[in-house]
């Protein structure tokens, strides 16, 4: 099946080399690929934080008989691999632009979901004992020009007046006292809730917790076709097995095969993330920069890289890749996050890289994620399209498909701006071009702030 991304990115096979699964606990249960013919209430494709959160809600708070299908082993996705933001956005633009796209009640309804959404993920882990090393409390947003805290300051005040979140804002000396120092700091905006986690570690969490609730859970099970025959009854088929189910959860974000329903294609671009982590920085080292905070952290380059010290003293830093994925574009991605880890952090120039990988999340062309039920078949449910967010939102969405199956209809209060399928791109064939030309602008404008 046709993928828009050199076949590197889709080897289920293979976990990526990364810093989390280094560290991360094995899963403790049962997830043997599905090999005979099997059937269910409810069917989920994809088992990262979506598909998983619904399972084990459906599972613990509505006592329904799910399996989730997954093709790699569980967490394989984006879910596994991220920078463990656990904190709001979840769109494709910038706050501000998000206010004019969608209005300001909608905006405000939306970051409502977002904080509820962090808030759920504290909670999952309070209540499923997930001990995913949490880690600061707040998200610094560093301003790499003066330009850019203007608008930060702008930002403030959008959040704090009308958008009701906390957040505070430091100036540059007060950010080189507080948080770090750098050739690309001239101060911050401080947000609230927000915290830092091991992604994997909350993947297999939240899988354990699943499956000690009643879930099935299949890992190595892609799903490379799907039929539903007169009776409306769906029939999912992997390479050793079927599983036949009244209901379907679609939720593969930014590994999705679009084909496997046409109902999907079109609606998504994926976009590679790719992050590097350093050896563990000595005291001196962590001095040289002024660094003290062991809040996540990211900057305002329209390319905006991401970054957090990890508990073990090693530097998370991660930002987009390329538009191909391929074994050697990957490796020049890796030298460029490199060379700008550098760049922004010179004292930092010698010390040593230990991990790279990369991963995919999903953007819409709505800008917004997109969850729901199908109009012409209110058997399948979908959600999807976090862009650089899900940690949180994705945690989110499954409750909402949960309750929504559970509860035998829409969760009240959904923000409109996620509610149904998000639109198709104009010519879909495109995409790979719309999104080549939107990193090569952003770039651009990014070289001449
Ligand atoms: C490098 C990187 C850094 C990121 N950093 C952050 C961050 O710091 N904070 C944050 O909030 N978000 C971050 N994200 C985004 C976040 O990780 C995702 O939005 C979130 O994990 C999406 O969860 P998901 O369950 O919807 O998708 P995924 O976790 O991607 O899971 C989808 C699963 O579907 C499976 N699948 C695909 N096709 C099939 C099939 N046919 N049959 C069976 N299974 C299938 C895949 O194997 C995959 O495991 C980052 C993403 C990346 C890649």
């Amino acid at each position: 099946m046709q993928r828009p991304f050199d076949e590197n990115l889709y080897r289920f096979d293979k976990p990526q080399p990364s810093y989390w699964e280094a560290t991360a606990e094995p899963g403790r249960f049962d997830n043997a690929p599905l090999q005979t013919q099997e059937s269910c209430d409810v069917a989920i494709i994809g088992g990262g934080y979506t598909g998983l959160s619904a399972a084990l809600h459906l599972a613990r708070d509505y006592d329904i008989d799910v399996r989730v299908l997954e093709a790699g082993h569980f967490g394989w996705g984006a879910s596994g691999r991220n920078g463990g933001f656990c904190c709001t956005g979840g769109t494709g633009v910038h706050r501000q632009e998000l206010v004019r796209l969608v209005g300001l009640d909608n905006a405000r309804e939306y970051y409502a979901s977002q904080v509820a959404a962090v808030e759920l993920v504290r909670q999952l882990a309070s209540d499923e004992s997930i001990d995913f090393q949490a880690q600061g409390s707040a998200e610094v947003e560093v301003a790499h020009t003066r330009r850019a805290y203007a608008r930060l300051q702008e930002d403030h005040d959008l959040l704090t007046n009308s958008l009701g979140l906390e957040a505070d804002l430091y100036s540059a000396g007060e950010c080189r006292e507080r948080f770090y120092d750098s050739t690309e700091q001239f101060g911050a905006l401080v947000t609230r809730p927000t915290f830092g986690l091991h992604p994997l570690r909350y993947c297999i969490g939240l899988a354990t917790a699943a499956h000690r609730h009643g879930a099935k859970l299949h890992s190595h099970s892609e799903v490379v076709e799907w039929s539903t025959d007169g009776a409306g009854e769906h029939r999912l088929m992997t390479r050793a097995g079927s599983l036949r189910a009244r209901k379907v959860i679609f939720a593969c974000n930014g590994f999705m095969q679009e084909r496997l329903r046409n109902d999907f294609f079109g609606r998504t671009i994926p976009v590679i993330s790719a992050i590097v982590v350093t050896r563990p920085l000595s005291e001196d080292e962590k001095a040289a920069q002024n660094w003290k905070t062991d809040n996540p952290a990211a900057n305002s380059r329209r390319i905006l890289n991401y970054f957090r010290l990890l508990p073990d003293g090693r530097f998370l830093f991660g930002g987009r890749g390329d538009i191909r994925g391929s074994e050697q574009n990957e490796q020049r991605t890796y030298e460029n996050l490199i060379g700008t880890l550098r760049q922004i952090w010179p004292n930092w120039r010698n010390v040593e890289i230990e991990y790279r990988w990369h991963g995919l999340i999903c953007m819409t062309a709505s800008l917004c994620p997109t969850l729901g039920r199908l109009d012409n078949d209110d058997s399948v449910f979908f959600g999807f399209g976090y862009h650089g967010n899900g940690v949180n939102t994705a945690t989110w969405t499954g409750k909402q498909l949960a309750d929504w199956i559970g509860n035998g209809r829409e969760p009240e209060g959904l923000p409109a701006i996620v509610r149904g399928l998000s639109r198709k791109y104009p010519l879909p064939g495109l995409r790979k071009g719309y999104l080549g030309l939107g990193l090569f602008v952003s770039r651009q404008l990014d070289r001449f702030r």
